[in-house]
This record gives C-alpha cells, sequence and structure tokens, in this order.
C-alpha cells in the first residue's frame, strides 16, 4: 500500500561518514584536495554520521584530525590547522530522513492517491530536521542515542506532535500502544536540559478537541517558557482518507473552537505574557472569523507550520499600500510608477483567494494595475484541501481558459524547492508549455517587489 515501509530503525544516524557533494574553489577543503564524493568518517577520532555532526565537532577547534574515504578506496588521515573562523568550503549530501514508527489516523500519506510521487509518501521523524527545518516530531520511538545527541549538540528548539496529553488519546491518535505514545519522561529530559519546545496539535473533531483540547493546552502551557508554543491545526482530509473514525471539520466546529481556545489565549496572556496556544489560519478563515492581530501572534513563533501566515501577508499588503500612498513613492519620483499597464491573473487556492482578492482590489485602485485573482480548486486531493501549496500542475492547467491578461502568477511554493515538479509530477515546464502567457512563480513578498519595481 505504501511505498515506503514503516521502520523505527536508524539506519542514516549511524551510516558511517558523511559524503561532501561540493568543495568551494580556493577553499581549505581544496587545498586539502578534498572532493565531492569523499567521505569524512572522524573528526579527532570520533565517528561523523552526516554534516551536523561535522559541524558540531568541528566547530571552534583550530586543530582537527579528519579520516576521510576517498572514492579511490584510499582512506586518508588529515592533520589540519586553521584560523579559529576559517571555513573549510564544504558542501555535504542532503540528510536522509528516518522514518517514523506510527500509523496515525490521520496521516497525510493515507490521504495520497496511489500514483502519487514516491517522496510523497516519506514518513519522516527525525530530530535533526526537528531542529534544522521545524519539521514535527512525535518523539514516540526516539532512541537514547537520539536524545542524547539533542542535548549535547543543543539541538533546540525541537518541534513536537503531541496532539493530546490524555495518554489514551495520544495512543489512539497515532495508532501505537500507551507505552510508546508515552513522551513524558523524554519531554521532562529534555525540558530538564533547557532544550525549547514548539508544540503541535493536529485537531480531529470528537477525538481531541473541546475538554481534552483545553487539557492539552493547559498541560503543556504549565512548561512554558520553555515549551515555547503550541500550534492548533485542524485535521485536513483529502478525497482518499476514508477511515470512519475521521470527522470533517466544519465552519461550526471551527467558531466553537476559537470562542474555546478564545478564553484560554486571553488566560495565558494574562498568566505568562504570550498568546502561547495558537489556532492555525484555516480555523478563522472556515470559520469566517478575523483572523487574529499582530499583537497575537508576537514573534510568530509557529510561521513555519502555516499558523499566522495570513496576518503577516496583510501586515505585507498593508506595509505597501502605505509606500504607495507615501508621496515619495508617486508618479513623479523614481521608485514607483503608475501600473496601468500591468495586467495579469494570480491562481491561489480556494481557501485564501477572497482575501487575496480584497487586498488586490484595494492595489488595483492605487496603482491602476488590472490584477486579477482566481480561486483554483484542488481537484487532485480534493475533500478539504483548499490551500494554495498543494495545487497541482494539473489544478493550473484545469483553469487555463479562465486567465486574463498577459501572464500568470502561481504560488512559488508549489513547485518542489530542488527540482521544476509540482505535486503531481508533471514538470513546470510542460505546463509552461501549455500557456500562451508567461508563469511566474511568486509567493506574496515576491509578489510586492515585482509589483513595486514594474517588474512584469
Ligand atoms: S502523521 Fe507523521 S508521525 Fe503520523 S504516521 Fe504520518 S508521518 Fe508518521
Amino acid at each position: 500500500m505504501y511505498e515506503f515501509v514503516v521502520t523505527p530503525a536508524i539506519t542514516q544516524l549511524r551510516r558511517p561518514g558523511v559524503s561532501i557533494s561540493e568543495v568551494s574553489p580556493e577553499s581549505l577543503a581544496e587545498e586539502l584536495e578534498l572532493a565531492a564524493g569523499d567521505r569524512i568518517v572522524r573528526v579527532n577520532g570520533r565517528i561523523v554520521r552526516d554534516y551536523l555532526d561535522f559541524r558540531f565537532q568541528t566547530a571552534g577547534e583550530t586543530e582537527l584530525e579528519l579520516t576521510v574515504k576517498k572514492t579511490n578506496g584510499e582512506t586518508w588521515e588529515l592533520e589540519i590547522e586553521r584560523e579559529e573562523s576559517e571555513d573549510f568550503g564544504l558542501m555535504f549530501e542532503q540528510i536522509v530522513p528516518r522514518q517514523c514508527a506510527n500509523e496515525c489516523l490521520f496521516c497525510f500519506c493515507k490521504g495520497n492517491p496511489v500514483d502519487a510521487r514516491p517522496s510523497l509518501f516519506v514518513r519522516d521523524e527525525d530530530i535533526r530536521l526537528s531542529f534544522l527545518y521545524g519539521n514535527y516530531t512525535t518523539l514516540s520511538s526516539i532512541t537514547k542515542d537520539e536524545m542524547n545527541r539533542i542535548i549535547e549538540q543543543r539541538l533546540s528548539p525541537q518541534y513536537v506532535s503531541i496532539h493530546a496529553t490524555d495518554l489514551k488519546t495520544r495512543a489512539y491518535l497515532l495508532g501505537v500502544d500507551e507505552k510508546r505514545a508515552d513522551i513524558s519522561e523524554n519531554l521532562k529530559r529534555l525540558l530538564e536540559n533547557d532544550i525549547e519546545i514548539h508544540a503541535q496539535v493536529v485537531l480531529c473533531p470528537t477525538i481531541n478537541d473541546g475538554k481534552q483540547l483545553e487539557k492539552t493546552l493547559r498541560d503543556l502551557a504549565a512548561h512554558y517558557p520553555k515549551v515555547v508554543s503550541t500550534a492548533v491545526v485542524p485535521v485536513a482530509l483529502t478525497r482518499y482518507n476514508t477511515d470512519e473514525r475521521l470527522t470533517r471539520v466544519t465552519p461550526e466546529f471551527c467558531r466553537r473552537t476559537i470562542s474555546e481556545v478564545e478564553n484560554l489565549q486571553k488566560e495565558f496572556r494574562t498568566n505568562l505574557g504570550a498568546t502561547f496556544a495558537f489556532l492555525g489560519d484555516e480555523i478563522y478563515i472556515k470559520g469566517g472569523v478575523s483572523i487574529p492581530s499582530k499583537k497575537h501572534y508576537g514573534n510568530y513563533p509557529q510561521i513555519e507550520d502555516g499558523v499566522g501566515m495570513i496576518r503577516s501577508f496583510l501586515n505585507s499588503f498593508e506595509s505597501l499600500f502605505r509606500k504607495v500612498q507615501d508621496s515619495k513613492f508617486r508618479i513623479q519620483d523614481s521608485g514607483f510608477r503608475i501600473q496601468d499597464s500591468l495586467n495579469g491573473t494570480i491562481l491561489t487556492g480556494e481557501m485564501f483567494a477572497p482575501i487575496l482578492s480584497e487586498q488586490i482590489a484595494k492595489l488595483n485602485a492605487l496603482i491602476g494595475s488590472k490584477l486579477h485573482v482566481l480561486a483554483v480548486p484542488n481537484t487532485y486531493f480534493g475533500g478539504d484541501v483548499a490551500v494554495a501549496g498543494l495545487l497541482t500542475g494539473k489544478d493550473f492547467l484545469a483553469v487555463k481558459d479562465k486567465i486574463k491578461g498577459d501572464f500568470v502568477i502561481i504560488p512559488k511554493h508549489t513547485i518542489k524547492s530542488d527540482e521544476p515538479i509540482f505535486l503531481d509530477g508533471m514538470s513546470f515546464d510542460d505546463l509552461k508549455a501549455q500557456y500562451d502567457v508567461p508563469i511566474y512563480p511568486l509567493d506574496v513578498q515576491d509578489l510586492i517587489k515585482k509589483v513595486l519595481a514594474g517588474e512584469f
């Protein structure tokens, strides 16, 4: 059923050495005759498992001994002296995530079409990616080595999917036994060692909402500020999620959750000085409730999880409007001009489209542009999926006949970061070839910059 077998193995953590992917010209590494494909296996006698280890073991060291396995099979022992802040000039292979050992009720893998590209079935659960990119882990199969590593290498913060502090509920949601679901000792140890935690709850109606959610948020808030924040994001079910134990999120459910959590947020702000528990943007949009203020989000601790993104986007537009209204950006000045020839279509998800439309209408009125916003239905995943980031090549192609103007803007994050393809496997070149006008993949910040510079 899944392309990747679920295994708690930590093979990637135990592989000896880290492979060099690139050596910068005229760098220390080049001087040492290191080359792409070589593997650094030890630093000062200590095993290197990945580039995090390499960075940790070399940080601040001016005298180093490296053991390197060359591509021709030779083993080199290098003794190096370097200046305190001298960089090696090395790029390394990406960390290959280790996989989780859970069977979550709502796992995104269960919502994929069967023919989705293999990388959509990767179920990562990796403390390194949690530290580096904010990927959530459940800590339910974390090993002693991994725990020690977080503490020794200060891999803080860690992003942890808690879902529920009630053990039975957590075990039920993760699809594991209570022993495995119980992470209380590990959490305690991380917090005692000053590792910061950002928590997440995937909210599933009738399972971990209402009183369960209140208990979870209160239990976590008791550890503030070491538990820095908690994101509460609604379960998103595609048309392929057919598990009858799951209930879809409705507008009424969203309104009820907002009102329940608002009371707790007020309490947290009074007692902790921070909102602490943040509801996902979709909950406000689906519930038809205004997005909270900038103050509510503080320093946006959960923006990587999409929480506060809409507020941050609205702020960007407000600041754009202020700039435009400021006389120095008016037609007679060099920085900005009326854009009456700016005529194109912005494609986005159905959830975000009404909000973006409103902002673009204001922009059109201010600068004379003719930008149109078109909501694109997600036919690939279907179900409740209406966010811009999960739109696919075929979805964009399906609205081709509705395009107005001289160009099209699509959300940048719909294209894979390391390869120009969409989630459904269609290449960006393929899409471009089927459109009669140029397509620009942009995020909101890029869009604003280009509008200001009149670059279309
Ligand atoms: S949701 Fe995450 S933790 Fe749960 S099974 Fe899927 S990949 Fe694993």
